[in-house]
């Protein structure tokens, strides 16, 4: 048995790197992007009816995954990455087929320069990937109040951000010009803590990118210090 897919377009995102997407979409509420839909899905009459829905199913591929390969088990994060549980009990990238599954917020069509793009937001997804289908979500059928959740327990507890002045101010100049919260956004990723589990402890700098900002910040056990939010390739500025 073989198929191919032929991917309908890829995603814009916020997320420029793997490190700081939150683990599931929904948790990031700033988060932002697009699907640009290519031939032969870039007809608008193929959409019709979706602007109903609030939200969408997205199926996609973890193409950052695929060179990595898989395991038959994995160690998920919500289990402190210790304990090792079956891939199939996962929603870990690396399977199979690296084929993932995302409820997002249906933003609507949008034409720019001739392109089609379907806005999306709260999505939990790498700039770049490929998307293979959509669907609409359908409360009706798709919440299901029964059911029970194994080892993913709660909502993990939000840690603590603030920013220095620089880093406030520089979140102003953006908002100025590209009309994006990047302090909200920044504060609603690194609320999730997208540390390891194994470095939860540790006093430690990190960065991430968040659009074409390379955010940095200070980690000591619970408390975020965003000192510092620069373009790419300008950090040394
Ligand atoms: N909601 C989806 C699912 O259940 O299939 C994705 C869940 S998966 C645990 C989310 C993580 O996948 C993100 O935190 C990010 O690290 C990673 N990720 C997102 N997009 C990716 C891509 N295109 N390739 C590889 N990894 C990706």
């Amino acid at each position: 048995m073989e198929y191919s897919i032929q991917p309908i377009g890829p995603i814009t995102s916020c997320f420029r790197e793997k490190f700081g997407i939150p683990r599931q979409p929904g948790l990031v509420k700033s988060a932002q992007g697009a699907v640009e839909l290519f031939p032969p899905c870039d007809r608008e009459e193929m959409f019709t009816g979706l602007e109903s829905f609030s939200h969408i199913w997205l199926q996609f591929l973890f193409h950052e995954a695929v060179a990595d390969g898989w395991r038959p088990k994995v160690r998920p994060p919500w289990l402190g990455g210790k304990k090792r549980v079956g891939l199939f009990a996962s929603r870990s990238p690396h399977r199979p087929n690296f084929l993932g599954l995302s409820v997002v917020r249906n933003k609507g069509l949008r034409k720019t320069k001739g392109r089609l793009y379907l806005d999306i937001s709260e999505l939990d997804l790498l700039d770049g990937t490929p998307v293979v289908d959509i669907k609409p979500y359908i409360p009706y059928s798709d919440r299901l109040d029964t059911a029970t959740s194994g080892f993913v327990q709660f909502a993990e507890e939000q840690v603590d951000v603030v920013f220095t002045a620089d880093a406030a101010f520089a979140c102003q100049c953006y908002q100025q010009s590209y009309g994006r919260d990047l302090e909200k956004l920044i504060t609603e990723v690194l609320g999730q803590d997208p540390r390891p589990a194994s470095q939860r402890c540790k006093q430690r700098e990190y960065g991430m990118l968040l659009w074409e900002m390379n955010i940095r910040w200070l980690a000591e056990n619970r408390h975020f210090t965003v000192f510092s939010v620069k373009k790419k390739g300008r950090e040394n500025i």
